[in-house]
């Protein structure tokens, strides 16, 4: 069975790891700051903080926004659900930004025309996360002038786009936003098992991020409310969590991220492959805006099912009878049983709801061959004819 993504580990990830099983310290020693520092260092931001995952990184970096009870946090309904979940984690309300219907993520129009209506009930957000959805980044420059103008935060959702560049720099680099949250899931462009990380060029909000990671505590005396007892002391000062990665973690990511250039150059490689194999059919491929080189976590194709007279779910089931297992990213988070409990109407964001009926998310990752992606390709030619 071909996936729609999948990790690559090779020797010398698995020599990275054994290394720090073999070492002194297999949680809070030395490789997380090392593996920060080679993620930081590699997209152009000050401070990076490694997490358990980017769920966890969301939620801290919501936090340290200072997102609270009855605030506002506003992302795209075309994501996993953990961009909005971790406003609720917060007691914020979440709503949602419709998609821009060429390039699938939060249209930076409709987020200036929600503000505009927002701000005459006095209902801002405090936070926006625009979400890089297959990792091709949004339109940040107009979405930092709109933070701007209305004093929000931004939380970019990196989670597919590490590697990814925008404007010519890394999505990363926090040069329009003040965190940048990735996730090393297997599925995405680098992996540390679980894992995720926060960037950001801030040296307030990296402290803040660092203690709440750790419990909320501090053994940095100018972060004290009171005086040292001892060298043995530390305080907590406000409420965290145990989010931290592992040293056997880090490990992997760190030597995953010497290959990620390499995953990078594939990853392209295979999707500009695709649009060559995928012309003449009846489907959409990707469009991408002149701003972005993707990284290209997944290849998401949008089908026309009327025209094919073909429901979704039978070229869900044909494929899979030929060893093809699609996928579809997402299903929009608004219409979630929970997020409807909380009032929201699939009209709301009427751009994603077309989005849902005709995306299809095809195989793409670093160690699909040549073949399999043709094989995927005549398959899918097969099916629609
Ligand atoms: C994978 C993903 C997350 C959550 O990542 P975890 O590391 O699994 O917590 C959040 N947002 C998006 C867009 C994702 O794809």
């Amino acid at each position: 069975m071909i996936y729609y993504g999948k990790q690559s580990i090779s020797e010398g990830d698995i020599q990275n790891v054994i290394d720090v099983l073999r070492s002194a310290f297999i949680t809070q020693g030395p490789m997380i700051e090392r593996f920060e520092g080679k993620v930081a260092d590699y997209c152009g931001a000050k401070y990076a903080v490694a997490v358990t995952n980017a769920t966890s990184a969301l939620h801290i970096a919501c936090l340290a926004a200072n997102l609270g009870d009855g605030d506002c946090l506003w992302t795209s309904p075309v994501t996993f659900v953990a961009s909005a979940n971790c406003g609720r984690y917060c007691g914020a309300n979440v709503d949602f930004v419709d998609i821009n219907p060429k390039t699938y993520n939060m249209d930076a129009l409709a987020l200036e025309k929600k503000l505009r209506e927002s701000k005459k009930d006095g209902r801002l957000p405090k936070v926006v996360i625009p979400v890089h959805l297959a990792g091709q980044a949004c339109d940040m420059k107009k979405i930092r002038k709109l933070s701007e103008e209305e004093g929000f935060s931004v939380i970019e959702d990196a989670s597919h786009a590490l590697g990814a560049d925008y404007l010519n720099k890394k999505v990363g680099s926090c040069e329009f936003s003040d965190m940048t949250v990735f996730s090393f899931h297997p599925v995405k462009i680098i992996t540390t098992g679980e894992g995720g990380m926060i960037l950001t060029n801030n040296a307030e909000t990296y402290e803040k991020l660092k203690m709440l990671r750790s419990h909320g505590i501090t053994r940095n005396s100018s972060d004290m409310t009171k005086d040292s007892d001892g060298p043995w002391y530390y305080q907590q000062v406000e409420l965290g969590f145990n989010y931290r990665m592992t040293d056997i973690q880090a490990a992997l990511g760190y030597s995953q991220m010497d290959r990620l250039d390499e995953f990078i150059r594939r990853r392209r490689y295979l999707a500009k492959r695709y649009g060559e194999l995928l012309k003449g059919l009846p489907l959409k491929t990707p469009y991408v805006p002149n701003y972005a080189n993707p990284s290209w976590h997944i290849y998401v194709i949008r089908i026309d099912f009327d025209k094919v007279k073909k429901t979704k779910k039978q070229i869900f089931e044909e494929m899979r009878e030929k060893g093809i297992a699609l996928n579809l990213h997402y299903i929009p988070v608004h219409t979630q049983p929970y997020y409807e409990k909380l009032g929201h109407k699939p009209g709301d964001c009427p751009e994603s709801i077309r989005y849902y009926e005709e995306a299809l998310t095809l195989p793409l990752y670093y160690d699909l061959t040549d073949e399999e992606q043709n094989y995927v390709a005549e398959a899918l030619r097969d099916v629609l004819s």
